[in-house]
């Protein structure tokens, strides 16, 4: 293969996100589940720093690197290698990634690290690869991965993976409450799909076009009643000592609590940025979960740093 034209090294900063709604049909014989999702990117971010070197090595660093894998198993180094296979390119680079997306915590933080390698790789070896092949790479990647190459605020259909940008006006403010211990997507979907098999989870949540509407209004008092997640009470159930967070947060002050994705992190909207950076001081001061984070959103996709 061509030795690939390189830059020294690219930086790339990439958004957590958070699932506004997240209504999750049947599971299918493919044993995927159909998604309407309307996903928001959130003030919270990893970085990728992608640098020449000889082979593929990856490096995990910053305040959330419990349990990532250094190795083939990352999803970051996954898709450096695909965008290698895609340009017909050797995959020469070292990844540093610097995590501030809690790791297993609902915030799609291995996704955001994908995207951004596909990113900083092809900057680093200058591929010439479009958006939307990216976009198309990032698909294969995982359901997950596209929204944040694209940021904003997108609706997400299939396995959640076919993105349409939503008009959002206005900003929204949030408060994570994070938790020491992970949950797996997988597990939530399992835990979810039994709940529905004994009769016990609740009505799915349906059609987003509530959420929509307030999206386009700006209007967190109009979103806060319509937030919806049909993975919360599989979270809650493997884990019920979220909902004394979910009421923490509530009592203190939020228009809305949820879970974020499958969780654990817990997910508050509320009415401003004082609102949020006072949430956030009563719930890291009564020492709910193990640290708060504000946010702002929406914000940009994946860029790159100058
Ligand atoms: P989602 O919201 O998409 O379900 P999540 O935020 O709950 O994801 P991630 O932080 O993406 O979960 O991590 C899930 C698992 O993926 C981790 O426990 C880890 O083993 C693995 N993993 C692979 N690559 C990464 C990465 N770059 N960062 C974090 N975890 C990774």
């Amino acid at each position: 293969m061509p030795v690939a034209e390189v830059s020294s090294s690219v930086r790339v900063r990439v958004p957590a996100k958070v699932n506004l709604h997240l209504a999750v049909g049947p599971l299918r014989q493919d044993g995927f589940h159909d998604l309407t999702t309307v996903f928001q990117a959130v003030g919270v971010y990893d970085e990728v720093v992608a640098r020449y070197s000889e082979g593929l090595s990856l490096q995990t660093v910053g305040e959330h690197t419990d349990g990532v894998p250094n190795g083939p198993e990352n999803l970051a180094w996954q898709a450096a290698l695909l965008l290698a296979e895609h340009a017909g390119v050797d995959p020469h680079v070292h990844l540093d990634l610097d995590k501030a997306i809690p790791v297993a915590g609902g915030m799609a933080g291995g996704s955001a690290d994908a995207a951004a390698a596909l990113l900083a790789c092809a900057g680093l070896w200058r591929t010439g690869t479009s958006k939307s092949e990216l976009t198309e790479l990032a698909a294969e990647l995982g359901s997950d991965v596209p929204f944040p190459l694209m940021g904003g605020t997108a609706l997400g259909t299939g396995r959640g993976e076919q993105l349409t940008p939503v008009l959002a006006t206005g900003v929204f403010h949030w408060v994570f409450a994070l938790a020491d211990f992970g949950i797996s997507a997988g597990d939530a979907y399992r835990e979810l799909d039994r709940l529905r098999a004994e009769g016990t989870a609740p009505e799915p949540i349906g059609a987003p076009d509530a959420v929509l509407d307030a999206l386009r209004a700006g209007d967190a008092e109009r979103l806060a009643p319509v937030l919806g997640n049909d993975l919360e009470a599989a979270s809650l159930s493997l884990q019920p000592g979220l909902q004394g967070v979910l009421d923490a947060g509530l009592e203190a002050g939020a228009l809305a609590a949820m879970v974020s994705g499958s969780g654990p992190t817990c997910a508050f909207l509320c009415a401003d940025e004082d609102a949020a950076q006072g949430l956030s001081l009563a719930l890291d001061t009564a020492s709910v979960g193990t640290g708060t984070r504000v946010a702002m959103a929406p914000v940009l996709g994946a860029r790159v740093l100058m």
